[in-house]
């Protein structure tokens, strides 16, 4: 190219910019806009310098006539490409054509810049040398002052580094989350608003058992209310867990299931730019949350541990219905020897000798009477004193609802049983309150016994209500007459139509377990539909003041 050549290549190129300047078409980057603004300045740079500013840009730059023909190209251009300036002018774009660009693609970039609009793409171009890279194209038209197409201005950059990187990225992703979903644990990774950025595919068959319920969330409620776990705390301290066994209670009753947990802190790299020189204090937290499922071995070792409470309960059922006959007899024999005691203490009685015979035998029947009553009470077997202990009422109901299993099969009864997903412990008895629990379905089975009704049904439901929980078990059965809500807990009373072995001592004992733990057991007095009764536990129980 001689010199009056180039000087001709940079008057057009010159032209070719202002021409964009002063028209540019809808879509042109505002960057770009501002950029050559900057060089152009308004006419206070003179020409050349200008081009100088455009021959330095940091951008591969060419200028086209209408049919893609090269009139300028800046020196980046030169670099990239390989081209020198001379070899290209004159010469197509499609001199750094590859074939393995799609001609859909330039279908598409054509269609657009003939249509007055700005094109950005990827395509891949080779060099001189025959050697390819990835180029990132802006290709914008530059109108001529009737508003026809003058030039088109193109910029480009090679992105294969960049492309690379994301491909290599992709490809670790990619490799992570297959790891991940074969994994046969469920994984989430949170970050400190508790909100899920990753999962695995254990997790989100989780979440389909849970019904959309978070299960992340599950597991840090449970974990926050059995062990006092602090997400801010693990942020904070850097401290992960492992190991950590929790009961979760799925919707609808389904059985529990059990996860063993661990966590470890995770530092979520701060991507702003104006952060560049702060990454290491700026970083966020996040846990990367691992649960293991356990509840199969969790299933062995409950069974085993259930048998052990058949016995324990049987025992305890055993002592029960012993006490409840010897306070039975206690009770009944009262009756007479109040009589003899009143009988003896009649003034008419006393002094004469016939009657001072029968006062004799009045007395010695009193006596023995009192003999029998001391008896009985030294043969009343004392209530088993239990340890309270830390307690799930969810694992105490389930295990009265397994208990019951073979009678609520044979009345036909269907439990719908909706335990909260997580509940915080309980400072209680298990044994007290399974024998509660136990007495309040055996009640709700022999009430639903003595209706007619052919659907039968016990609804049992755990709720936390402030610092209680609450126990809600309802049936539909005839229901408690309303002279008869009190009565019930009186002891000894009967109001079952076919008493059969019932002593009427079960909801004595039952409100006995309830305010030895500072709660309370009432009978819903709006509900219509059979019987619902409330047993509220405060969480602290026997563990509080
Ligand atoms: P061709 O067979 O020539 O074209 C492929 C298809 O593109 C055609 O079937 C047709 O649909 C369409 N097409 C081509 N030319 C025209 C036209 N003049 N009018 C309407 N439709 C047309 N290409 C690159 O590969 N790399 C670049 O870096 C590059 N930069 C460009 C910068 C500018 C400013 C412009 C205007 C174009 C640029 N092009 C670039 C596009 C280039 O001009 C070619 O269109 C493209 O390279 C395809 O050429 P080809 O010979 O491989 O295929």
């Amino acid at each position: 190219m001689s010199r009056s050549d180039s000087i001709a290549a940079y008057d057009q190129a010159i032209e070719a910019i202002q021409h964009f300047l002063a028209a540019p078409v809808e879509g042109v980057p505002a960057e770009l806009l501002d950029a050559f603004r900057q060089l152009a300045a308004k006419g206070m740079l003179p020409p050349g310098l200008f081009l100088e500013a455009v021959e330095q840009a940091p951008v591969a730059i060419s200028i086209t006539d209408p049919a893609a023909r090269i009139l300028y190209v800046n020196r980046l251009f030169e670099q990239l490409t390989g081209y020198g300036r001379e070899e290209v002018t004159g010469k197509n774009e499609s001199v750094l054509s590859s074939h393995a660009t799609p001609v859909t693609v330039y279908q598409d970039l054509w269609e657009c810049i003939q249509d007055r609009r700005v094109w950005k793409g990827a395509l891949v171009n080779h060099r001189k040398d025959g050697s390819e890279y990835l180029a990132e194209l802006v290709i914008a038209p530059v109108l001529n002052p009737q508003g026809g197409i003058g030039y088109y201005l193109g910029m480009h950059r090679d992105v294969t580094e960049l492309h690379q990187l994301e491909q290599r990225l992709k490809f670790q992703k990619g490799l992570t989350e297959a790891a991940l979903d074969a994994a046969p644990l469920v994984v989430a990774m949170l970050n400190a608003d508790r909100r899920v950025l990753l999962d695995n595919h254990a997790y989100k068959a989780l979440l389909g058992d849970f019904r959309g319920l978070e299960p992340a969330h599950l597991f840090l409620d449970a974990l926050e209310r059995e062990f006092g776990f602090d997400l801010g705390q693990v942020c904070q301290a850097g401290n992960g867990f492992s190991n950590i066994e929790v009961r979760l209670d799925p919707p609808g009753g389904a059985p529990p299931r059990w996860f063993a947990c661990s966590g470890v802190r995770v530092a979520e790299l701060d991507e702003a730019a104006q952060n560049y020189f702060k990454q290491s204090q700026l970083s966020r937290c996040c846990l990367l949350l691992v649960a293991n499922e356990v509840t199969a071995s969790r299933n062995r070792i409950n069974e085993a541990r259930l048998n052990l409470i058949r016995s324990a309960m049987a025992e305890q059922q055993m002592a029960q219905t012993l006490r409840e006959s010897i306070s039975g007899a206690i009770f009944k024999l009262q009756g007479p020897l109040n009589v003899i005691k009143a009988a003896l203490a009649m003034p008419g009685l006393d002094p004469c000798a016939d009657r001072c015979a029968l006062r004799k035998v009045l007395q010695g029947a009193l006596e023995t009477g009192y003999e029998a009553v001391e008896n009985l009470r030294a043969a009343l077997p004392s209530p088993a004193r239990e340890q309270a202990s830390s307690l799930n009422i969810n694992e105490i109901l389930h295990d009265v609802l397994r208990l019951s299993t073979q009678s609520l099969l044979a009345s036909g009864i269907l439990v719908d049983w909706r335990p909260a997903p997580v509940l915080p412990a309980l400072t209680g008895q298990a044994n007290a309150l399974r024998g509660l629990f136990k007495s309040l379905i055996d009640n709700a089975i022999q009430a639903l016994n003595e209706s007619n009704r052919s659907q039968r049904e016990i609804h049992l439901d755990t709720r936390l209500d402030g610092r209680e929980l609450v126990v809600e078990v309802t049936d539909n059965g005839p229901g408690v007459p309303a002279r008869d809500r009190l009565r019930l807990f009186e002891p000894f009373f009967c109001g079952w139509t076919r008493p059969g072995g019932h002593a009427g001592m079960g909801l004595t004992m039952a409100q006995e377990v309830v305010i030895e733990h500072q709660g309370s057991l009432e009978i819903d007095p709006d509900f219509a539909g059979g019987c619902r009764l409330f047993v509220r536990l405060p969480l602290q129980g026997m563990g509080g003041d």
